[in-house]
């Protein structure tokens, strides 16, 4: 392989002006180094490329504060001789092209000649390559585009170029750069789209001496999908397949299912041609398929490869060719919209189910609850129209009674008098989801109750109410706690914490305790978990004050019990079960979470439901 040097440049003119001069060679390739490379993550790509276009199956990238500090690149490509090293960085010197009537066959990533000239112009770089026929290999060392050391070594076949302090020597570029996160998340954003677009390369990368990635060659998109998303991903992309024979074009597409969403479209990629380019329309045109899939402001991740004949689209519209322009874009649009649309289509079907129930059936009439005192709830405001004439139950009623032969062998008798009127709130009950949700009918609403994390919230607000007034009961036979010597050392100074927890503790031997008295509402089999809680919240926290102790023991050990106390999913319950326990919970302070954090219930708009039916029109 042999690097020529293609002069492309006008024959000299002659200057006779003063004002008008020649730039010098070295400022000339710092302007050109800023056409190439704006920012690290552009760097970053003409050496993968060049890496890609010398047949390496590993390239391996290890960067520093983002790019600005140290950009490496290590590939097992078939290296370049010496002579080709030295040429590497001369102007217009390749390897690929020798005349521009190449162009046209082309079917490397670069062909200028510019990138590595402009690049070494900018920065400080070492350059050490071994070609496999050759038993050693080259290392440079360049300053401002030119060698300034040079030394034989035992290389592996392949090239390692480092660069450091991009920029170094154009401040006024180097003002530009962003911060250090941004530019890091840039050359992530396009990691990611080498590794989709070349699956069968294994692609490195790490960042301030840590390995962020290692992806191995994938066996098929989807892994490589689900190496780089997330592996649940693998089970579940969606791929699809289009033609359009008159612009020789075909499209894949993989994209994830309409339950899996993001905040942002971080994860849709387009190729053209297997070249990663950014059109907002085409990502626009995969998102407009998922229409009234997805929630709002939410976004699948997708990833598009178009190829077609060149004579259709125009690469070269962007000096990166990160843009593309195609001669018919509204077509390529609606083939992906169309394509992602059915697929979507195609794969919900696969899920439905119509001869199973979708929710269990009420098998009594709700009874009226008695009116407890509660504290109003934040989102749901007292009805302005009498229960019985708001439309929205009305038409539920009608949907049941509609839908309820469909739903279930044994048909139940409508209840009459299906309107609560609780503490202000007006709820209708409609039944247990898949023996782990309530699912009731509020105001405008379809909310969800997730019945453990709704009753461990309830439990452990009723625990911390009765610790204010700590009963204890004396144990008829005291209990016995095993535990190390370490644990029980690190737990007694703290018994007196224990006992304003309402429990009484003794230390029998070097690895046992005895428990005398406990809390009215702690059960017995319960303490053996307390005890360790209370250890486990000693080891974490042994600096904090007494009292700031006592508050984490008391909410962990109120969480444990509340977490046992709790019915679980998959628990059946029955109607009254329900009621009690939406009562209860519209009635309590932090209702909206468990202990733990997690949500206890879900809310979801009619409103929102209209739109999926396509009723918001007005
Ligand atoms: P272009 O890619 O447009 O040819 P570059 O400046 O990016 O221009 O690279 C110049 C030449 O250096 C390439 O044509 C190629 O011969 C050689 N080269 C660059 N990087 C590598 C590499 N990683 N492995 C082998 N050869 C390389
Ligand atoms: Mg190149």
């Amino acid at each position: 392989m042999s690097i020529l040097i293609v002069l492309l440049s006008a024959p000299g003119l002659e200057l006779y002006m003063s004002k008008i001069h020649k730039l010098a060679p070295e400022e000339a390739r710092k302007i050109a180094a800023g056409e190439v490379a704006e920012r690290p993550a552009n760097v970053v790509k003409e050496l993968v490329e060049n890496s890609l276009d010398a047949g390496a199956t590993e390239v391996s990238l290890f960067i520093e504060d983002g790019g600005k500090k140290l950009i490496r690149i290590v590939d097992n490509g078939f290296g370049m001789s010496k002579e080709d090293a030295y040429l590497c960085i001369e102007h217009h010197a390749t390897s690929k092209i020798t005349s521009v009537n190449d162009l046209a066959t082309i079917t490397t990533f670069g062909f200028r000649g510019e990138a590595l000239s402009s690049i070494s112009a900018v920065c400080k770089m070492t350059l050490s390559t071994k070609e496999a026929d050759k038993d050693v290999g080259i290392s440079l060392t360049i300053k401002g585009g030119s060698v300034v050391d040079e030394s034989v070594k035992a290389l592996n076949t392949g090239t390692d170029i480092a660069l450091a302090d991009l920029f170094y020597n154009v401040p006024a570029r180097q003002k530009f750069l962003k911060s250090k996160e941004t530019e890091w998340r840039a050359i992530v954003q396009l990691f990611h789209a080498f590794c989709l677009s070349y699956k069968g390369v294994t692609f490195k990368l790490s960042h301030n001496g840590r390995q962020i990635y290692t992806i191995p060659q994938a066996e098929s998109l989807e892994a490589r999908i689900s190496q780089i998303f997330e592996p649940a991903l693998k089970r579940t992309i969606l791929l699809a397949e289009a033609k359009h024979e008159k612009m020789g074009l075909s499209l894949t597409v993989a994209c994830s299912p309409s339950d899996y969403t993001r905040f942002d479209r971080s994860q849709i990629f387009c190729f053209v041609n297997n070249r990663w380019v950014k059109n907002y329309k085409l990502a626009q045109a995969l998102i407009k398929g998922y229409q009234g899939m997805l929630p709002p402001q939410k976004y699948p991740a997708g990833v598009l490869f178009i190829t077609l004949d060149a004579e259709f689209v125009d690469i070269n519209i962007h000096p990166r060719k990160e843009e593309v322009q195609f001669l018919h874009p509204r077509i390529i649009q609606g083939l992906i919209e169309q394509t992602v649309k059915d697929k979507l289509e195609e794969s919900q079907q696969k899920l439905f189910r119509p001869a199973q129930p979708i929710f269990h059936q009420q098998k009594q009439p709700v009874v009226q609850q008695p009116v407890k005192e509660i504290t109003p709830l934040p989102f749901i405001t007292k009805p302005e129209i009498p229960p019985k004439e708001t439309p929205t139950l009305e038409s539920q009623d009608a949907f049941l009674k509609a839908v309820t032969p469909y739903f279930s062998e044994e048909q139940a008798p409508m209840p009459e008098q299906q309107q609560l009127i609780v503490n202000d709130i007006n709820y209708r009950l409609i039944g247990q989801v898949h023996t782990t949700y309530i699912l009731i009918e509020i105001e405008k609403s379809l909310v969800y109750i997730d019945q453990h994390a709704a009753h461990e919230r309830i439990m452990y607000e009723r625990l911390k109410a009765q610790f204010e007034a700590v009963a204890r009961v004396r144990l008829l036979f005291p209990q016995a706690i095993h535990l190390t010597k370490s644990d029980i050392d690190l737990l007694e100074p703290h018994f007196d914490l224990l006992s304003d927890f309402g429990i009484t503790a003794q230390r029998t031997s070097d690895t046992e305790l005895v428990i005398s008295e406990t809390p009215l509402f702690v059960k017995n089999q319960s303490l053996d978990d307390c005890i360790k809680q209370a250890i486990a919240v000693l080891h974490e926290h042994q600096y904090l004050d007494k009292s700031e102790l006592q508050k984490i023991i008391q909410e962990r050990i109120h969480a444990l019990l509340s977490c046992k106390a709790a019915v679980k999913a998959g628990d059946t319950l029955s109607q009254e079960e329900m009621n009690n326990l939406i009562n209860e919970l519209y009635s309590i302070k932090n209702k909206l979470t468990c202990p733990h954090g997690r949500p206890t219930i879900w809310e979801f708009k009619i409103n929102d439901l209209e739109k999926k039916f396509k009723r918001d029109y007005r």
